[in-house]
């Protein structure tokens, strides 16, 4: 594993769960509008924070913190991702783990060894538009076959798809609904202008609000789990 940054806790990254957040290097897409280009770009990367200051950190937090989650960057990359949850694991604490879903050979592993309490993957663009908005090749049939191994997974989960106003079209979005299904959770995030992994894209604009708002409107017609973070 190489870890970007630890963040030592967070109220608002694990629905209900008093959190640490570990950030690993590095990342198979790039996304235009990423926000954390150091975890993403080689030449942005700064040291990795050494394992045991992460473990001696989260053997001081037992019983105070109530979760980790593994965030990135891609954490499905390493290939010592299992070994590390296990370890977290063992301490007492939840996982959460955020993906891209480019390696479902790594999520059905981890799900089927119990290792994650709790699932979110980017869903980019409908799979026709992937490699378009990731600017990178992209196996689909991989997004797609972790779209289904989330879904009936049993774990808890959600997908999350980030509104760039012309990256993606409204159509567009409520594909990306009929893709996931009516009963899935499904949040809209808006894109924020700040540090972008694409530095032409800090000019990128959010979509507006009242469009935002239509987009639920649609939404809710046919599906009950759409929301707006
Ligand atoms: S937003 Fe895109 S480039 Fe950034 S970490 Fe996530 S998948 Fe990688």
């Amino acid at each position: 594993m190489k870890i970007g940054a630890l963040q030592k806790f967070s109220m608002i990254d694990y629905e209900g769960k008093l959190s640490a957040i570990v950030f690993t290097q590095g990342c198979n897409f790039r996304c235009p509008y990423c926000h954390n280009p150091e975890l993403v770009k080689p030449e942005k990367y700064q040291t990795p924070v050494p394992m045991e200051i992460v473990f001696s950190f989260l053997e001081n937090r037992i019983g105070l913190l109530d979760a980790v989650v593994i965030t990135g960057g891609e954490p499905t990359l390493h290939r010592d991702l299992h070994v590390f949850i296990k370890r977290i694991k063992d301490l007492g604490f939840l996982v959460k783990l955020d993906t891209n879903g480019t390696n479902p050979d790594v999520l059905e592993h981890l799900v089927k060894n119990d290792l994650v309490d709790y699932l979110a993957m980017d869903i980019k663009a409908p799979l026709s538009k992937y490699s378009q908005v990731t600017r990178c090749a992209v196996d689909i049939s991989k997004i797609s076959r972790s779209i289904e191994l989330i879904k009936t997974s049993g774990v808890e989960h959600e997908f999350r798809s980030t509104l760039v106003k012309n990256l993606l079209t409204e159509d567009e979005i409520l594909d990306i609904g009929n893709l996931l299904g009516k009963k899935t959770r499904y949040f809209l995030q808006n894109f924020v202008p700040a540090k972008t992994v694409n530095e032409k894209f800090m000019q990128a604009v959010p979509l507006p609000l009242e469009r935002i708002n239509i987009l639920l409107d649609k939404f809710h017609l046919n599906y009950s789990e759409v929301y707006v973070r």
